[in-house]
């Protein structure tokens, strides 16, 4: 396995749609767990391919052992079958966006299909912050930020302080 290097916004590949993958074999499994690898050294929840520069349509997560399911996600192909008409506000992050956080409404269930770590075809209701990792990780397969769901007056805080924030690392370095 081996730890990546996460794309950071602003990016034009985190713009990017991701394509299907077309099965789950050793290839895309050795991608899978270079992805969890990443998202555990950086730490975060959740990541997917696009993040490590890799346009495909998969997602790995691990919301810690107290949760439901315990252990990691492998989301592959995911699509959206069902979500609640009822919404839910939490606040997100994202390892593409550092140290930027910001409250996200979304439906607060969603069921969703998806193939598995061995190409098995499986559906998995979500709810909570399962609900809102999964949501937010399938936006990227789209190309889609969670500062895009903010109004534009938010949105443009966030970019504004990414913006100095790698102003202030160059100087660092230079
Ligand atoms: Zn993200």
């Amino acid at each position: 396995m081996a730890i990546l290097p996460i794309i950071t916004a602003p990016s034009p590949k985190l713009k990017a749609i991701s394509g299907e993958v077309e099965r789950v074999d050793d290839d895309v499994r050795r991608l899978l767990d270079d992805m969890l690898e990443t998202m555990y050294a950086a730490p975060g929840i959740g990541l997917t391919a696009i993040q490590v520069g890799v346009p495909r349509r998969a997602i790995v997560i691990d919301l810690g052992r107290e949760a439901q399911p315990a252990g990691p996600l492998f989301l592959v192909n995911p699509e959206i079958a069902w979500s609640s008409e009822e919404l839910l506000e939490r606040e997100e992050g994202c390892l593409s966006l550092p140290d930027q956080y910001a409250d996200v409404i979304r439906p607060s269930e969603v069921k969703i299909g998806y193939l598995d770590y061995d190409n098995v075809r499986r559906e998995i209701h979500a709810d909570q912050i399962l609900s809102t990792c999964i949501q937010h990780e399938m936006d990227h397969l789209d190309g889609i930020l969670f500062v895009d769901r903010l109004s534009a007056v938010k949105r443009n805080i966030i970019v504004r302080k990414l913006a100095k924030a790698r102003r202030q690392a160059r100087y660092a370095t230079a």
